[in-house]
């Protein structure tokens, strides 16, 4: 089996299962307890959070974990904006563009909702690019908050973070990125982005499922989500997931280390797999930028075929890949995502995405390439008897 749906999940890590097992076993404490079982939970806790901050070059107590990217989005979103509303009630508008991840998408929502926020979304280009101009356009005096995903989980389009958070600024409204697809592929410097608040997930980099983190810069104010006992300085009650969080950082700073060959070595097996797609499949269509992408996307249309049966088809043949995000798999409805980048909704529901681990091998996606042409062919056939 080849599987190319990284972007969904990743297996955990051996090192990363080995560093956390003590805290799921013999130091199994409670971080908050004060005898020497809740110390060495507390202490792990700690080392977790300063490694953690040493990759996104921020302080330890700006680091706050999550029980993954989507509480952290939720945290960042509407944390940040009902903090400001609540300092000045004319901070009642969000900025978000047209291709979030629903995390932030129906955090944007819910302000709209419940909290009586506008919510101004800045359109993409072709390739699911936000411009600083378009961003602009929308920046008001009652913009509480910009959030721009980092790099897209569907088209894997690479967003201008650190010219889009300049802008934002310029307007004196901070800037959060969902930085869930770009950590272990892209350099996650939080001062060299400038951003305020980024997100991230440790199931996509070698961490199980259910851990994350949200860096909110020290000046930047959080209305809490989850209330009770006060963790996390507050701004995330319930006892913490200390082997969640020591797995999260110890994917993170391997990830940190291996990030640039990783990431050149990929990039150089993704370019040739999509030569190789555009090549032998008659008609099929490369989504999102063609240069600025993550190294681990790569994503198309199939004209003439359905996503789905394309996905199945392939799944015979030994390649596991998916039809756009893990959450819309499933789901009738063509990817918004897609829509936003002007496909038409035919053609958005021909969608398939491949995403690599960074142990993936040209052998592999060469042995995928060719089951591609095949799997589209027979759907092709099979559409036109
Ligand atoms: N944001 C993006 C861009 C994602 O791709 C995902 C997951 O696929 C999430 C947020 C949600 O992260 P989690 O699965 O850890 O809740």
């Amino acid at each position: 089996m080849i599987f190319l749906d990284a972007a969904a999940t990743t297996p955990v890590r051996r090192e990363v299962l080995e560093a956390m097992w003590p805290y799921l076993s013999g130091d199994f404490g409670n971080p908050s307890s004060h005898h020497s079982l809740g110390e060495a939970a507390a202490t792990a806790l700690a080392g977790a959070r300063t490694a953690v901050a040493r990759v996104l070059k921020c302080r330890a107590g700006e680091v706050t974990f999550t029980s993954g990217g989507t509480e952290a989005d939720n945290l960042a979103v509407k944390g940040i904006a009902l903090a400001r509303k609540a300092s000045d009630e004319t901070l009642n508008r969000v900025v978000i563009s047209a291709v979030e991840h629903p995390a932030v998408e129906e955090s944007a929502r819910y302000l709209e909702r419940v909290h009586g926020f506008a919510v101004d979304v800045v359109p993409v280009d072709q390739d699911g690019l936000v411009s600083v101009g378009a961003l602009r356009a929308v920046l008001r005096p009652e913009t509480a908050l910009v959030s721009i995903m980092y790099a897209n989980n569907e088209v894997g389009t690479v967003q201008p973070v650190a010219e889009l958070a300049a802008a934002a600024h310029e307007f004196g409204v901070p800037f959060h990125t969902d930085a869930v697809q770009a950590a272990g592929w892209l350099s996650l410097d939080t001062k060299a982005l400038g951003v305020d608040a980024l997100s991230m997930s440790g199931h996509k980099l070698g961490a199980p499922k259910g851990s994350g983190v949200l860096f909110a810069k020290g000046r930047v104010r959080l209305e809490p989500l989850v209330h009770g006992g006060g963790q996390e300085r507050g701004k995330r009650s319930g006892t913490e997931n200390v082997a969640g969080a020591v797995a999260l950082s110890t994917a993170l700073t391997l990830a940190a280390a291996e990030e640039n060959t990783a990431a050149e070595q990929v990039s150089g097996m993704r370019d040739r797999f999509i030569a190789s797609i555009l090549a032998g499949v008659p008609g099929a269509v490369l989504t999102g930028h063609p240069v600025r992408r993550l190294p681990s996307v790569a994503s198309f249309c199939f004209p003439g075929t359905s996503g789905e049966s394309v996905l199945l088809e392939l799944e015979r043949l030994g390649v596991i890949c998916s039809s756009g995000s893990a959450c819309a798999a499933g789901s009738d409805a063509p990817s918004p995502v897609l829509l936003a980048l002007g496909l038409d909704p035919e053609t958005a529901q021909t969608a398939v995405r491949f995403s690599f681990t960074p142990d993936i091998t040209e052998a592999e996606l060469e042995q995928a390439a060719a089951a591609v042409a095949t799997a589209v062919g027979r759907v092709r056939n099979l559409a036109q008897t």
